[in-house]
């Protein structure tokens, strides 16, 4: 799967950092000589790189730790946030004229890129959004691309307009406009020929087509696994021909991601959609933030990391923390503690988003989350039965009152000694353990 290796190298960095309580300014630099190197190694533009390791640097260190978010954390966070900007932040969209107006799209690349089968598969998603669509079959060097695209375009239930390769790309785009005015079509998509590498001949034909008919948009498609070749592609004709945004296939292949990580930042031109597979119905709407949690190979975490933020009560925990110090934890504070929890999507929701835990690790372990969280309800109201005395004086629980509590949260009275038993355990676990609420606390409350 695309991005793999990177993930895995970013990851690996990552968990160092995570596992440290605090982290020095060498601890940063460490971290971020790591993540150049396997940027570098993905295939990133150099000057991208540099940009990009800069730019988290600045940020990382010298800030202030937030509130509710560790050292580590905040350097994902803050990873994440440039990923993101490096690929353009907001999801980009074909201009399309407004109204019933014609919208002329001009498909370019190098022959091999996808554009045929891409151009087919951007016509189904604008037939799919009520538009009247033409491909035009102007790729007349290829020997198959004519029929190629007459048979996707049926698939797709698009009219195909073609010539047969003996008349010139610009005279069959002029032809083609012409049919469309007359026959109402909205969006006109121009495939034209590509070659194996950049020539002028080819340049040429593509600027001759755009002097004779008006193009609105120019979308040039490049193969993801040609890695910075797609980068150098990209800068070249957005210089000689002028481009208004790319499309990017074969990410479902085994690509290393340097072009989806610097195209934007060299060119300054949005990714529009991303191929991901052979179909036609393999086309996807390039998202730079799904792009970057997907590279940073992190599930959900960034969304816990958000969540530990949003929640994070700074008051209660202090009070908490306090009251752990002076050995007082009671069962007032186990309510409290496990509301916080609670406010961060429930036991199953953060065992879903912790690394190595959640979705595309692949390791989500055994447990009966519905169980999990009925046996959290449960404590809750055994809690809820004691009396407030009972909850910050546990050692009034004698058998006659857990009785009662127990019939009041309707529970079985084994039920009431077992929590009465762990909470005295983690008591004492907690006396043992002079100074871990302090870490706790960055991390984000107790939990
Ligand atoms: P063109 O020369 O640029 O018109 O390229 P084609 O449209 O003929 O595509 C070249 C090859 O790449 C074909 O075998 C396509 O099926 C394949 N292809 C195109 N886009 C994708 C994609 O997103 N993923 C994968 N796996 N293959 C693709």
């Amino acid at each position: 799967m695309a991005f793999d290796s990177l993930s895995e190298k970013l990851q690996n960095v990552f968990k160092n950092l995570r596992s440290k309580g605090r982290l020095t300014e060498a601890d940063v630099k460490t971290a971020l000589k790591e993540v150049k190197m396997a940027l570098l190694e993905a295939d990133v533009n150099f000057k991208v790189v540099k940009q990009f390791v800069k730019d988290v640097e600045e940020r990382a260190v010298g800030q202030d730790v937030m509130n509710g978010l560790n050292p580590g954390q905040m350097v994902i966070k803050i990873v994440n946030e440039e990923m993101v900007k490096l690929m353009g932040s907001e999801t980009a969209e074909i201009t399309l004229q407004p109204g019933k107006a014609v919208t002329v799209i001009m498909m370019t690349g190098l022959q091999g890129a996808g554009k045929t089968t891409t151009a087919a598969k951007l016509a189904g998603k604008f037939k799919q959004k009520g538009k009247k669509v033409l491909l035009v079959a102007g790729d007349v060097y290829r020997p198959a691309a004519i029929e190629q695209l007459q048979i996707n375009g049926q698939k797709q239930g698009v009219e195909v307009f073609s010539m047969g390769d003996k008349n010139s790309p610009v005279n069959i785009a002029k032809a083609a406009m012409e049919h469309a005015a007359k026959n109402d079509f909205n969006i006109v998509i121009i495939d034209t020929a590509g070659r194996l590498h950049i020539d002028e001949d080819m340049m040429a034909e593509l600027i001759q087509i755009k002097e004779n008919v008006t193009v609105h948009q120019t979308v040039l498609v490049v193969d993801a696994m040609t890695g910075q070749d797609a980068v150098n592609v990209a800068k070249t004709f957005d210089e000689r021909i002028g481009i208004d945004g790319v499309i990017l296939t074969k990410l479902d292949g085994d690509t290393r991601g340097g072009a989806a990580l610097s195209i934007r930042a060299v060119t300054g031109k949005p990714i529009f959609y991303a191929g991901m597979g052979e179909k036609l119905s393999d086309l996807e709407q390039f998202y730079p933030d799904r792009m970057a949690s997907r590279i940073l190979g992190m599930g959900d975490v960034l969304t816990l990391i958000e969540k530990a933020q949003e929640d994070f009560d700074e008051e209660r925990a202090k009070k908490i923390e306090q009251k752990m110090r002076k050995n007082e934890f009671d069962f007032e504070m186990y309510l409290e503690s496990m509301s916080q929890m609670k406010k961060m999507g429930g036991l199953s929701s953060i065992l879903g988003m912790m690394p190595g835990l959640g979705m595309g690790a692949g390791k989500m372990p055994d447990i009966d989350e519905a169980a999990a969280e009925k046996s959290l309800s449960r404590t809750e109201a055994i809690i809820y039965s004691m009396t407030p005395e009972e909850r910050q004086n546990p050692s009034l629980l004698n058998p006659s009152r857990k009785r009662r509590i127990a019939v009041g949260a309707g529970v079985d009275i084994a039920e009431v000694n077992r929590l009465v038993k762990q909470f005295e355990q983690m008591k004492k676990m907690m006396k043992q353990m002079p100074g871990m609420m302090k870490k706790g606390r960055r991390g984000g409350g107790m939990f």
